[in-house]
Formats: C-alpha cells, sequence, structure tokens
C-alpha cells in the first residue's frame, strides 16, 4: 500500500507540516521520518520528543549505514559544497530517506508560503515523486510555525534561540557567502569553527565569497573579521533530503514566475482544523 511519508527536519515548518498531513489523512495514515546527520544541534533528541507528544506518535530517525555524521563525509569526500550540492545531503540525508520511499508513496515537505519556487523545482527535478507542502497550500509562514508550536507550549529548537535562521547541521556547508552565519558559529561553537576552518585549508577551499573593495573574493574562515554577528544569517538554507542544490532559483529563472502548482489541500478552514488555527 502505498504511504503517506511527513519529512520532519526538527525544522518549525516541517512540524506544522507533518501535524496538518495528519489532520487531512488521520494520525494512523501518516509516517513521521526525520533523518539523523550525526551533526545537528544535541537539543533535536528534546524536540523530537516534544513533537511526538504532540503528534500523538512515533517519529521514525533514519541515519547513514555508511558514514556517521557530516565531518566524516567532508573528510572521506574531501568536497565541502558546490553550487550543485553539497555531498552530506546526498550521504545522509537523501540515501537513507530514499530507503523507505516507493512508488505511490506521497511526501509531506514543510516548504512555507513563501518557498513556491523551491516546491516548483522539487517536483521538476523529481517528477516520479508525489510531494506535498501543506503549509504553502495553506499560506503559512514560517512565523507563523513559530508562533503555533510557542502556542502549543512546544519549546523552539536551540539553533533558532540562537538566532540561526534554520535549524541545520552545526556549521552549516550550504551557508556560502554568510559571514553573520559563521560568525554565529564561532560565537556558540568555536570547537566546530575551528575545525571547519582547518578543513578548509587542508582542501583549498573556502565556503565564503565575501565582497572585498567592489570584487567578489574567496575568503578562509580563519580570515573571517573579527566580531559577533550583527545581523541574522545572510542566507537562509533549505536542506530537505531531496534539495542538494544550495543555489536559490535567480530571479530571471522561469520558473520563478510559476504559479506554484496545489494540492488537493483545502485553502479554506474547515471546522475540524486543528486547535492552532
Ligand atoms: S544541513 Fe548543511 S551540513 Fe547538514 S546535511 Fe544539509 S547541507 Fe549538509
Amino acid at each position: 500500500m502505498p504511504k503517506i511519508i511527513a519529512r520532519f527536519s526538527c525544522g518549525a515548518a516541517s512540524a506544522v507540516a507533518t501535524k496538518l498531513a495528519m489532520w487531512k489523512y488521520g494520525k494512523d495514515e501518516v509516517e513521521i521520518y526525520y533523518n539523523d546527520t550525526g551533526s545537528e544541534h544535541p537539543d533535536n533528541v528534546r524536540f523530537i520528543k516534544d513533537c511526538e507528544e504532540w503528534f500523538g506518535k512515533t517519529v521514525h530517525v533514519l541515519a547513514s549505514t555508511e558514514f556517521k555524521d557530516t565531518w566524516e563525509v567532508w573528510e572521506k569526500r574531501r568536497f565541502l559544497v558546490s553550487p550543485q550540492g553539497a555531498p552530506c545531503t546526498g550521504a545522509l540525508k537523501r540515501v537513507p530517506g530514499e530507503a523507505i520511499w516507493n512508488v505511490g508513496d506521497t511526501e509531506i515537505f514543510g516548504f512555507t508560503a513563501d518557498e513556491g519556487h523551491r516546491l516548483i523545482r522539487l517536483r521538476k527535478d523529481n517528477c516520479e515523486k508525489i510531494i506535498e507542502a501543506p503549509l504553502i497550500d495553506m499560506g503559512i509562514t514560517k512565523q507563523r510555525c513559530f508562533e503555533i508550536l510557542q502556542s502549543e507550549g512546544i519549546v523552539l529548537p536551540v539553533m533558532y534561540r540562537l538566532g540561526f535562521r534554520n535549524n541545520n547541521c552545526i556549521a552549516c556547508v550550504k551557508a556560502r557567502d554568510s559571514p553573520n552565519y559563521w560568525k554565529r558559529i564561532r560565537k556558540h561553537f568555536p570547537d566546530h569553527f575551528n575545525r571547519m576552518a582547518k578543513l578548509e585549508r587542508e582542501l583549498g577551499f573556502t565556503i565564503n565569497r565575501l565582497s572585498v573593495n567592489g570584487v567578489k573574493t574567496s575568503v578562509f574562515l580563519d580570515e573571517l573579521p573579527e566580531g559577533d554577528p550583527k545581523e541574522k544569517d545572510d542566507v537562509s538554507v533549505s536542506c530537505g533530503f531531496l534539495c542538494e542544490a544550495s543555489t536559490p532559483v535567480p530571479m530571471d529563472d522561469p520558473l520563478a514566475d510559476e504559479p506554484t502548482p496545489s494540492t488537493d489541500m483545502p485553502h479554506a478552514a474547515p471546522a475540524e482544523l486543528p486547535s492552532f488555527f
């Protein structure tokens, strides 16, 4: 029988999307899966438990049988990231995530109301899959997801509370050209920062290319200017397990203007909607 798979990422958006999928299909019909990369904040264990209570069912944890964490992927593959994607996503998310997928399964993702272009791109790159994004269908923003979780008494994951835009792995290589992100990593996770700075030097590769006197210049992490982050992370990094590309859809991409195909998720709120609406 085809399954309904909620791709729970330990982010606020995927938590709310999972809850909506259970409302749409019924709690017993939805299977919830989380990909453990071995490199996310340990507070995720607490967040999963809190969400399990909210969902009223277990979150299944998937993990690579080949790599224990992102560092092992980067160090063995001798590769951090390129415009085509990051090897950690494929090895730690895509491979274990695909293992439980079969043709005909429906997958629920936590793309938010402003991420229609990501959904379009994902569907285009994965024509064989049935992909739903209930937050887009219902116009729910990420901020609203934060509010919903808080109203349900669920404390947000630590990474958000430290000021990161996303609850990604600590030292996410897709945070390219984002000095504020890396300054925040340096401030809160100095060991991770130093390890990545060393790895960059070993590989002769820089994650950040910053504008110096108007010229885009490669900057190693150990050259990052001193000081705390002054603003939010410069980029918002979405790392769904199907989403290996790190580059956002450029504004002149014809896909950027396409309307987001909707699912049959109702747009109007019927009486049975969960209490947080
Ligand atoms: S969140 Fe970042 S570090 Fe983690 S798997 Fe995705 S791209 Fe790699």
